[in-house]
């Protein structure tokens, strides 16, 4: 049992303050030119950048110095990526994300996802569309808010986003600040989490403005992205939080537990852009930690040849 395994090894009371243990292994990793490691091998974990590429097109013998430096800070990355990934327990060092695209690919709501008469409402979809051999990591309501997480996204430098509901959120505001802080961008997931198509519309406008209404207040920004509560809308719901300044519905191709993952398509796969759904919980609610949990997504992404990129990269 692996999960059982990694419990008794990385409890979550095992680390102590972050930083200075893991910057003195990172300088002896890229002093040594151990970079890339051999936790992960010769050859993964670099995406050919396009935009190195380019700059390596435009009329120069070799790679533009640009190219060389941003090459360079890429593999310093990489090389504390793979000091992160022994000290957290992930089976392999995560894969680097490929550049962003230029141009954001245009979004459309998934067959049999539409809404009649939503031609111009936000679009809702469970996979981004792109070539990029990425998906896409996002967690959900914000009960359980461990500080080891925050750490361990951090050192690890794997990009997410959050779909918060104030209701489980309000008793520490602070700790999504701090998320907020560490680049994470914040989504709204409404004030109280209800069936949503069980309301009326002015109950949804207070659950879907109302809680853009919160996060602005609490976070300084107006979110953008909406993820609706168990993944159900109605027109209603679409026309509302567009009203209220909602550009994009993203819902999820794979859920993510510690030790397990679910899969909404038939092939029970990742594809490219793929969303991958999970939730702030912890050892109560699913037996095991926020750590555990990343550690089996991690594992199944990397393992699949897929980085992790930033969905507000793309969408
Ligand atoms: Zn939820």
């Amino acid at each position: 049992m692996q999960l059982v395994r990694q419990k008794g090894k990385f409890g979550s009371r095992r680390y102590g303050p972050v930083g200075v243990a893991v910057s003195a292994l990172l300088a002896a990793a890229v002093a040594s030119g151990c970079a890339g490691g051999a936790a992960d091998g010769p050859d993964r974990g670099q995406p050919a950048s396009p935009a190195a590429g380019r700059e390596a097109q435009a009329g120069h013998a070799g790679p533009a110095p640009a190219a060389g430096a941003r090459a360079e800070g890429l593999k310093r990355k990489q090389a504390a990526r793979a000091v992160a990934a022994k000290k957290w327990g992930l089976a392999e060092t995560p894969l680097a994300a490929p550049e962003p695209p230029a141009k954001k690919p245009r979004l459309t709501t998934r067959e049999g996802f539409e809404v009649k008469g939503g031609e111009d409402l936000p679009p809702v979809f469970t996979t981004v569309p792109t070539e990029d051999r990425v998906v896409f990591l996002t967690m959900d309501d914000g009960s359980e808010k461990d500080p080891e997480l925050l750490r361990m996204m951090t050192e690890l430098d794997i990009p997410y986003s959050a779909f918060l509901s104030d209701y489980v959120v309000r008793d520490d505001y602070g700790y999504f600040e701090e998320m907020q802080k560490s680049g994470v961008v914040l989504g709204n997931h409404t004030l109280t989490h209800p069936y949503l198509p069980g309301l009326s519309a002015d109950e949804q406008r207070e659950e879907i403005c109302g809680e853009q209404d919160r996060m602005e207040e609490r976070f300084g920004k107006r979110p953008t992205l909406f993820r609706p509560p168990y993944g159900n809308y109605n027109g209603d719901t679409l026309r509302i939080a567009k009203s209220c300044g909602i550009e994009a519905v993203p819902l999820w191709a794979a859920e993510a537990f510690p030790g397990r993952m679910e899969w909404r398509e038939r092939d029970q796969d990742l594809h490219p852009g793929d969303i991958i759904l999970t939730h702030f919980r912890g050892e109560a609610e699913w037996g095991g930690s926020m750590a555990d949990m990343i550690r089996t997504v991690m594992k199944t992404v990397t393992g699949k040849g897929y980085a992790v990129a930033r969905l507000e990269d793309y969408v």
